[in-house]
C-alpha cells in the first residue's frame, strides 16, 4: 500500500511514546468519535495512558457507544496542562479542533491520522488516506498493526464509524473494502441494527420540531440544482436542542430530485462574534470540496463544510453565488 509508511511511523511513535491526548474535529461525527474511542481503547490495552478530548458535545449517534463517558471537555483540565503525545483523529487541519488546541504545547508530540481530501497540517507524524471510507477503516488498520486483537468493545466503536461515515453504506466511498472489515465487525458481535438505529432513527421529540422548522426554510435556485436549508441560533434556543442533534438535517435538502448540491446554513456565536457553519453535500457528480475550499473550508467531494464570518445574511449570499458560478462553469464534476 503506498501509504504504509504514514502507517508504520505511527505504529512507531506510539509504541516508544505514553501519555496521548486523543482527539478529533470539532462538530463531531460517528467517524471521529468512534475513531477516538477505539484508538484510545487499543493504546490502554497497551499500557499506555491516555485521555479522550473533544472540544464539542458528542452527537446522538454516538451517545451510546462503550466508552463515550470517559470523553473529556478540554475545559476539564487544570489551566496550562499540555500532553507530551496528542493523536489527531479524522482531521487533517489543527485549526479544527477548537479549544482543545490549549492542552498542545510546543514541545506536543503530533500524531495525524486522517481520510480528507487535501489537509492542511502536518503533525510529527502523519499518515492520510483520502481513499479510506472513514478514518475508523484506517484506525481498524491501526490496531491491527499495533498487534491488539480487536474486541466487541472496539468493533461497535469501528463500525458506527463507517456505517455513519459511508451513510449506512450508501455513499460513493462504500468499497468493498470497508464492508468486508463492517462484516469483520459483525462477526466479533457488533448489534448492526442497534448502531444504525441510533446513528440514524433516533432522534428527541425536541429535534423533531427542530428539524419541521428547519425544513420550512428550504429554498432552491439555479433552476433547482441547489438546495438549501437555514438553522440559526433562536431555533436551537427554542427547542432547547443544540447542533449535535442536527446531524443528517442537510441531507433532506440534497434528497430533492434534482440537486446536484444541498446546503444547510447554522448560525452559531463563537467568541462574542456571529458565524455561520455551512454544510455542504453533493447529490450527483459536483464536487463540493471545491466549494467549500473557496471559503477556507475542506473535506470530502459529496460531504465538505466551512465557516464564514458574520451573519447569516452576509454569509449565505456569498456560499450561493459561489455555488451557482461553479455550477454554471468552472466547477470540479467527477
Ligand atoms: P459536516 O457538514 O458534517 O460538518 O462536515 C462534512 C465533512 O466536511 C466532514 O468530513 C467534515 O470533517 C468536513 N468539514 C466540515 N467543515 C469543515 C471545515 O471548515 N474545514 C475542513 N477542512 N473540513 C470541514
Ligand atoms: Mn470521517
Amino acid at each position: 500500500m503506498a501509504d504504509a509508511s504514514g502507517l508504520s511511523q505511527v505504529v512507531a511513535a506510539i509504541d516508544t511514546r505514553d501519555n496521548f491526548l486523543i482527539t478529533a474535529h470539532i462538530h463531531p461525527d460517528g467517524d471521529s468519535v468512534g475513531s477516538m474511542l477505539a484508538l484510545a481503547w487499543a493504546l490502554e490495552r497497551l499500557g499506555k495512558r491516555v485521555q479522550r478530548v473533544l472540544a464539542e458535545r458528542v452527537p446522538l449517534s454516538c451517545q451510546t457507544l462503550p466508552g463515550v463517558e470517559k470523553i473529556a471537555n478540554p475545559s476539564m483540565f487544570p489551566p496550562g496542562t499540555v500532553f507530551p503525545n496528542a493523536i489527531v483523529l479524522d482531521c487533517g487541519d489543527l485549526d479544527r479542533i477548537g479549544s482543545t488546541q490549549r492542552l498542545f504545547g510546543p514541545s506536543t508530540f503530533i500524531i495525524l491520522v486522517d481520510h480528507h481530501l487535501n489537509p492542511r497540517s502536518l503533525g510529527h507524524v502523519s499518515w492520510f488516506r483520502p481513499e479510506a471510507a472513514a478514518t475508523g477503516e484506517m484506525v481498524y488498520d491501526l490496531i491491527q498493526a499495533l498487534g491488539v486483537p480487536l474486541n466487541h468493545t472496539a468493533a461497535t466503536c469501528l463500525y458506527t464509524s463507517i456505517l455513519t461515515d459511508t451513510g449506512g453504506f450508501r455513499y460513493s466511498n462504500t468499497t468493498p473494502r470497508v464492508v468486508e472489515m463492517a462484516a469483520a465487525l459483525l462477526r466479533l458481535g457488533v448489534d448492526g441494527p442497534e448502531a444504525a438505529r441510533q446513528a440514524f432513527e433516533t432522534r428527541s421529540l425536541e429535534a423533531t420540531r427542530l428539524l419541521a422548522e428547519v425544513l420550512r426554510t428550504l429554498q432552491v435556485s439555479a433552476d433547482g440544482r441547489l438546495a438549501y436549508l437555514i438553522l440559526t441560533r433562536e431555533m436551537l434556543r427554542k427547542y432547547h436542542t443544540d447542533a449535535s442533534e442536527t446531524e443528517g438535517f442537510v441531507n433532506y435538502a440534497r434528497a430533492l430530485v434534482g440537486v446536484e448540491i444541498a446546503a444547510l446554513f447554522r448560525e452559531e456565536e463563537e467568541d462574542g462574534r456571529l458565524q455561520v457553519r455551512v454544510s455542504l453535500r453533493s447529490r450527483g457528480h459536483f464536487n463540493v470540496h471545491t466549494l467549500a475550499a473557496a471559503f477556507g473550508g475542506g473535506g470530502h467531494a459529496k460531504a465538505a463544510g466551512c465557516t464564514l464570518p458574520g451573519p447569516l445574511s452576509e454569509a449565505v449570499p456569498q456560499v450561493l453565488s459561489k455555488a451557482e458560478s461553479l455550477l454554471n462553469g468552472g466547477g470540479v464534476f467527477d
